[in-house]
């Protein structure tokens, strides 16, 4: 079955100016992207009249979403001890089911905002595989690996959770072209340095990416220095890390861009096959500090944007996340120029999706992946949008409340607020409920 999108503006990350048009999409794929004459043989036709955008899907690079069941709790504190007091307790009592509820929860709202593809860290990740698959949505998962310590019956958790994760890999990788995995050591402070190693060798021997938590707080750099009495940056080239094809660092707070120096320095790292995924509203919110992301952009490196979990942004919605990071940089760096807001489309979908090995997917071009959003221009904040300024008005002037349709694979999933492929008032329900039983 064909879908004509008729007489829309099309726009994705490295397309200077919108194009007004007509766009194709049959079997997944994106088939036609003409100008002009309006192509035929379509069985569904969405009349865009000139007032709506046609825009690749938004990758949310980094998140938990399960941690929708824990948005609200413990809010205003500093993030350790918002993660000892108030979520790891709550995170002890969830189960199996509760993750799924609290993944489908999530995904309901990701869908809403126009994001097509998510990156999640969690535990019980069977849950937000199966989650995601009933949704339809893309996902990169990992398994959240932590913690040296043995447990009772002799099996350091670091181990067990490694085994866990490679199992993950080989039960969901690929499957049904919606999902890949990636390994997920948590962080330098909860993963021993020796561990972090070995993981990374798996890793590189494998050929399996690597998403983790790196330097989000001015407290990790400290704890780096005096604890385990290396800079950062040799953290990186001792443990490997940038060695792995498809390295994703979340956060990266306390990162200098000084370190991927170009200058053909010896000393410098060489990031071109990692990716930062910078989080401004959660780093806000933890009062955790500005990535310098101005200074990254120079860089040869991946750069992508993610929400974290919902306990600490509070909203999974990247259309909020790109406007954050088009204007907080600005602010920041007293530069009105810094980070365009075409850049931040562009690492809000395409570099998003490389990151974590989706190949195609990002940019409305023929044979690519049909993730898409259609969204509503037929509003007053519109008024005066050409193909010229377009990315300025999405960015600025735009919100996720301008979705009108979620597509991905060339199948709706989410349109005129109803969800086609989940059903909305059950997921709702159960997520309630097992938000209550954790948090009673
Ligand atoms: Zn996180």
């Amino acid at each position: 079955m064909a879908t004509l999108f008729k007489d829309v503006y099309i726009l994705d990350g490295e397309r200077e100016r919108a194009r007004r048009g007509h766009v194709v999409v049959s079997k997944g794929v994106i088939k036609q992207v003409a100008e002009g004459a309006v192509p035929s043989a379509a069985d569904k036709v969405i009349e865009g009249r000139g007032v709506h955008a046609l825009l690749p899907g938004f990758v949310n690079a980094h998140t938990h979403a399960a941690m929708t069941l824990l948005r609200g709790l413990g809010e205003e504190a500093p993030l350790m001890e918002w993660l000892q007091k108030k979520i790891w307790p709550v995170e002890a009592k969830l189960k199996p089911e509760h993750i799924y509820h609290g993944t489908a929860g999530g995904i309901l709202e990701m869908l809403a905002t126009g994001t097509t593809c998510f990156a999640d860290m969690y535990f019980e990740m069977d849950g937000v595989a199966q989650a995601a698959l009933d949704a339809g949505i893309r996902c990169a998962l990992c398994r959240g690996i932590t913690d040296g310590v043995a447990g009772p019956d002799g099996v350091r958790k670091v181990d067990r959770s490694l085994e866990d994760n490679l199992r993950l890999f080989d039960k969901w990788h690929g499957r049904e072209g919606l999902l890949t995995v990636q390994l997920g050591p948590h962080a330098p402070y909860t993963v021993p340095f020796d561990d972090m190693k070995r993981i990374v060798a798996t890793a590189k021997q494998r050929g399996i990416g690597i998403h983790f938590h790196f330097l989000e707080t001015e407290w990790e750099l400290g704890y780096m220095q005096d604890t385990l009495k290396m800079r950062p940056d040799e953290y990186l080239r001792e443990t490997g890390i940038l060695e792995v094809r498809g390295a994703v660092l979340a956060h990266g707070v306390w990162m200098n861009p000084d370190w991927a120096d170009d200058s053909g320095s010896r000393a410098a790292l060489d990031f071109s096959m990692a990716t930062i995924v910078h989080c401004p509203k959660s780093n806000m919110k933890l009062g955790s500090g500005v990535t310098p992301l101005d200074r990254w952009m120079d860089k040869s490196v991946g750069l992508a944007l993610g929400t974290d979990g919902a306990s600490s942004n509070n909203r999974l919605d990247i259309w909020d996340e790109m406007r954050a990071a088009a204007l907080v940089h600005k602010g920041a760096t007293r530069n009105p120029t810094a980070v365009p807001a075409l850049d931040v489309l562009r690492m809000a979908t395409l570099e998003g999706a490389r990151a974590f090995g989706f190949a195609n997917k990002g940019l409305i071009r023929e044979g690519w992946a049909a993730d898409l959003v259609l969204v509503d221009l037929d509003k007053p904040h519109y008024i005066g949008f050409d193909e010229e300024n377009l990315a300025s008005f999405i960015v600025y002037a735009g919100s996720s409340a301008d979705v009108r349709g979620t597509m991905v694979a060339g199948k709706w999933l989410y349109l005129d607020g109803d969800y086609k492929t989940v059903n909305r008032d059950e997921i709702m329900q159960k997520a309630l409920e097992s938000r209550k039983s954790i948090t009673s």
